[in-house]
């Protein structure tokens, strides 16, 4: 190992200039080894920010009773889905954990008592994307857990509390899908470009208002809506990391779309640049 590694491991965390937030939409995990506009809108994102000096993901996918953060050197690559080709299932992704951000962040959260977790590693939500993102896998990820037992607005309360890691080179990720129903799936349109049922279009144009008007509460009381969001989040757990992303905007901050495309019915694509 190199000196300069060394160094960037054992020192904590240095401020830069804030970050910016991302949510991605991931979709099929199929994604992460195909050549399609969604990728290339990965791909473009990132050429846009400033290099990360680490990233932290809540993934759709880490779902676990209390909160965790990944607290560990190498973690491992997860194929966390089944009836995919072999190679999907050969991919992997060898980005570098972070003891220190993993630490700082459970110091920094007040809201519950944060584990420090050495048995998840990188689950598809993270890597499928952030492989196009950071295609070398140089820049170190840690994920934050889902916590399945706690409220929406919980939720967006204790994302608030890691506000302070975009100012430390932090790259926070979302990573879900805000309209995301897999039983609904129009199966003959999944290699359509594009194709939305008119309650996925309708929940989706309703939340990207919400969204870009900054106005969180109905996103966070997202049962509140009726059918179109009711089919759009039949359980939480992709529209949580959402929440998550919003709740790290600060005022007057710029927001921005892409990736907005309804695909197979009942997934959009939507990802969200904030800052
Ligand atoms: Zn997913």
């Amino acid at each position: 190992m190199k000196l300069n590694e060394l160094k960037k491991m054992t020192e904590p965390l240095s401020n830069t200039v804030k970050m910016p937030v991302l949510f991605l939409g991931h979709g099929s995990p199929m994604n992460a080894i195909e050549e399609n506009e969604f990728v290339a809108g990965f791909r473009n994102v990132a050429k846009e920010i400033p290099k990360p000096n680490a990233i932290l993901c809540v993934s759709a996918h880490w779902e676990t009773k209390g909160t965790f953060v990944t607290a560990m050197q190498n973690p491992p690559t997860i194929h966390d889905f089944g009836g995919f080709p072999k190679e999907l299932f050969e991919v992997q992704y060898p980005a570098p954990g972070d003891l220190f951000l993993a630490k700082e962040t459970k110091a920094l959260i007040t809201k519950t008592e944060v584990g420090l977790d050495d048995k998840w590693g990188l689950d598809h939500g993270a890597w499928s994307v952030i492989k196009h993102l950071y295609p070398n896998a140089d820049v170190p990820v840690i994920q934050l857990s889902l916590d399945y037992n706690q409220t929406p607005q919980y939720h967006y309360e204790l994302a608030q509390e890691i506000k302070s890691l975009r100012e430390k080179g932090v790259l926070i990720i979302g990573s879900g899908n805000i309209v995301h129903n897999l039983r609904m799936l129009a199966w003959d349109k999944l290699n359509a470009p594009e194709y939305g049922f008119d309650w996925a279009i309708d929940a989706n144009e309703n939340m990207k208002k919400y969204i870009l008007d900054g106005d969180h509460k109905p996103l966070i009381n997202f049962r509140s809506h009726g059918k179109s969001f009711d089919l759009a989040i039949p359980t939480p757990e992709h529209f949580l990391p959402l929440l998550y992303a919003l709740a790290l905007q600060e005022e007057n901050e710029e927001i921005s779309l892409f990736n907005d495309k309804a695909v197979a019915g009942s997934l959009t694509m939507t990802s969200v640049k904030i800052g």
